[in-house]
């Protein structure tokens, strides 16, 4: 049986102090999340909801396989809606609540008499709706708008739009199953899983979880429902423009898979269903699965920023070590989609390996994909470029933007997790709550500069004295980690990443935690070919680049790096409000002698050049320029 033992302390429940945080918090509280209603009132998906009648002419065109990305319209505006509700647990906001209150209206509108609700079908092709579910995206814009629907009744107790996405669901279990007359599908685009398992956590409804546990189940199985679909809809399923039903995590049952395989946010948000349901169901067997395939992304298919899905064509996974830099696609969807599986790994197991990978991703691979200005965005998040990756106000497809954005609106649920006498931090930098501990309320305040400084305080305050423990996680590269309680040394014995400090605690009873966090080299696997000779910088938590705006002199791939050149860390106050920066003493490779060949018998000279590498969620905020992550090395 999996033992339920730590379980997340809500973000609600959780203040958010840290300066790091905070900053970004506010930015998306002010900026990002009324631009994106702005923006998706400027595409037109809002007005899609009202369902006007005749529908006016497609905004987005169909592509070369007869789709248009504007069939998961309602998928973002869920999505926003999730995002925007976070910001109310941190802030009420009568405007975001008016526009939010107008979209529901809008959406109960439109809901069919049978409580069938999905803008792109009810307005425009009602009789071809659920007969494509390969490619249609109808459970995924379902399992966002439940989603947002949640999220809007938990800040603000208004349930008429989980009332009308409840109708949603009641059809939808009523549609899909394995009794009689049901249609043994599952979604294209996984997503509904997880908000299935969100909506049965709300209501206690077993028929969401059995509902969330047929689609992963079915998920594969012969004869392969997209294949019996597309036959019903006069389709060859052998011309699906995918070419393989790995694109989808369908070409075998879940359980049997062990490579992840396909699109790399399906697989995310699969994987998180997965480890959902092993976590409620107690099931062993799933939770092997999820192990397996946990193993194959972290030793074998994912970046050092945690960036997930190398290839464009299938925005997914390729081969095990096939992790180029430059044309990297490394979806923000999938870092995003990784911290949701990571933290349901981190409660079946508390692992540090999930909450390092959690933390990775959330400094990096996710955080890349918002600007600092919050109103700027990447999709892709290469780890190299040659100067011409810009960020970009808006996308076609703009999955990434609200996902972004509903992560940084609720980054304090990802921070502790209680147990009946224990409180576990997995995160640093500015987070309070208050927890019952041993049947006593207890005030747990931790304080900090993390990620800039490895220096954190925990002050403990218990109603009344009381035995429990405090798990702190000491993440893999916090080597001599050093804590004391009340100015007394303690001794730290990580198991599994987390040190264990129990004791009888009392008021004012006070922590601190030294990580140390020495500025690194990382290396790659030799069979990552891409960064044979290379090596990336790290400090705690973040992995940092080397851009032009920093380096001037040409680009930066001419830049290379001596083994033994020490790395210092130094505060920048003049850069983003205060940043740390590495330096280091390298070598700028120009041509030796024949210069201006292309290709000559003598080396390349190389001339001194101070290095100066940032975080690298952090590039691409000031002008064009270059860009690299893996940094050439030099013997001496
Ligand atoms: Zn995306």
């Amino acid at each position: 049986m999996t033992r339920r033992r730590y379980s997340p302390v809500p973000f609600a429940q959780v203040k958010l102090t840290s300066p790091f945080w905070r900053e970004r918090l506010e930015t998306v509280l002010t900026r990002t999340i009324p631009s994106q209603h702005a923006k998706l009132a400027e595409v037109g998906a809002l007005e899609s909801l009202k369902l006007p009648q005749p529908p006016p002419p497609l905004r987005i065109p169909r592509n070369s396989h007869g789709l248009s990305t504007q069939i998961f319209w309602d998928s973002d505006v869920g999505k926003w809606i999730e995002a925007a509700s976070y910001a109310l647990a941190h802030r009420r906001d009568a405007d975001i609540e008016a526009k939010i209150d107008a979209i529901v209206d809008d959406l109960a509108r439109a809901q069919s008499p049978d409580g069938y609700l999905n803008s792109w079908y009810n307005g425009r092709e009602p009789e071809k709706r659920w007969t494509n579910l390969r490619d249609n995206h109808e459970l995924y814009n379902a399992g966002h708008l439940l989603e947002g629907a949640i999220a809007y009744f938990r800040a603000t107790g208004r349930r008429k739009m989980l009332d009308v996405m409840e109708r949603y669901v009641d059809h939808i279990g009523t549609m899909f199953g394995r009794g009689p007359g049901q249609k043994r599908g599952y979604p294209g685009h996984q997503e509904i899983e997880l908000a299935l398992v969100k909506l049965y956590r709300l209501t206690g409804d077993r028929r969401r979880l059995d509902l969330a546990a047929y689609f992963i189940d079915e998920r594969g199985h012969q004869p392969h429902y997209y294949t019996e679909e597309a036959l019903a809809r006069g389709d060859d399923p052998a011309s699906y423009w995918a070419g393989t039903y790995e694109y989808n995590q369908s070409h075998i049952p879940v359980r049997e898979q062990t490579r992840m395989v396909g699109h790399a946010v399906r697989a995310m948000y699969m994987a998180s269903a997965m480890a959902d349901l092993a976590l409620e169901l107690g099931d062993e067997n799933l939770k092997r699965a999820c192990e397996a395939l946990w193993r194959d992304v972290t030793t074998a298919q994912m970046y050092v920023t945690a960036g997930l899905g190398p290839k464009d064509t299938n925005e997914g996974f390729t081969e095990p070590y096939d992790l180029p830099n430059e044309t990297a696609y490394a979806e923000t969807c999938a870092s995003v989609a990784l911290i949701f599986w990571a933290h349901r790994m981190l409660h079946l197991d508390l692992d540090g390996r999930y909450a390092e990978v959690m933390e990775l991703a959330l400094f990096n691979g996710a955080l890349t994909g918002l600007a600092r200005d919050g109103v700027h965005y990447f999709y892709a998040n290469p780890l190299e470029s040659r100067g011409g990756r810009r960020r970009w106000a808006w996308h076609v497809c703009p999955c990434c933007t609200m996902n972004v954005s509903r992560l940084v609106a609720s980054v304090a649920g990802y921070a502790l997790s209680v147990s009946e006498d224990g409180v576990a931090l997995h995160l640093y930098g500015g987070f309070e709550t208050t927890v019952t501990l041993a049947g006593v309320k207890v005030a747990v305040r931790e304080t900090s500069a993390y990620p800039w400084s490895c220096e954190v305080r925990i002050d403990i305050d218990p109603e009344a004295p009381a035995t429990f423990d405090l798990k702190l996680r000491i993440p893999e590269w916090a080597k001599g980690a050093i804590a004391a309680v009340n100015g007394e040394k303690v001794a730290l014995a990580p198991v599994n990443g987390y040190a264990t400090i129990r004791r009888r605690w009392r008021k004012g009873d006070a922590v601190t935690l030294d990580l140390k966090m020495p500025a690194e080299r990382i290396y790659a696997h030799p069979n990552v070919r891409m960064d044979v000779g290379r090596t990336a910088l790290r400090r705690g938590p973040l992995i940092y680049c080397v851009e032009e705006a920093d380096n001037p002199g040409g680009p930066v791939q001419t830049l290379a790096l001596p083994r033994s050149a020490p790395l210092d860390a130094g505060w920048r106050t003049d850069l983003f409000g205060g940043v740390m920066t590495l330096k280091a003493s390298a070598k700028r490779l120009v041509p030796g002698k024949g210069a201006g060949a292309l290709y000559s018998t003598e080396p390349p000279a190389a001339e001194d050049a101070a290095l100066v590498a940032l975080p690298y969620h952090l590039w691409a905020n000031r002008g064009p320029g270059s860009m690299q992550v893996w940094v050439a090395e030099l013997d001496g």
